[in-house]
């Protein structure tokens, strides 16, 4: 058998950026200013909590509403849901 010769792809090795400090890929949470903002409010489609803060916000609540209810605190709309979202 005559195999033909594989021509491997040559990448040219890219020269790394300098980068020296490593940049977060997900700015913290606005509330806690912590952990890594990874809940989506509906319906204003907001990312601006963690988990956790979007569930102390949801225990709050607020005052004269029923209970449960609590609002963006980037928009002040009213949120309806929430989704936690997986970074990969
Ligand atoms: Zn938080
Ligand atoms: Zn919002």
């Amino acid at each position: 058998m005559n195999f033909s010769r594989q021509q491997e792809a040559q990448a040219p090795t890219p020269a790394p950026a300098a980068a020296p400090t490593p940049t977060p890929q997900v700015a913290p949470c606005v509330v806690c200013l912590v952990l890594p903002k990874n809940t989506f409010f509906l319906p204003c489609a907001h990312v601006c909590c963690c988990e956790d803060c979007a569930a102390i916000l949801e225990a709050r609540g607020v005052d004269g509403e029923p209970e449960g209810t609590y609002h963006c605190p980037i928009c002040r709309e009213k949120v309806t849901g929430r989704h936690r979202l997986f970074f990969t």
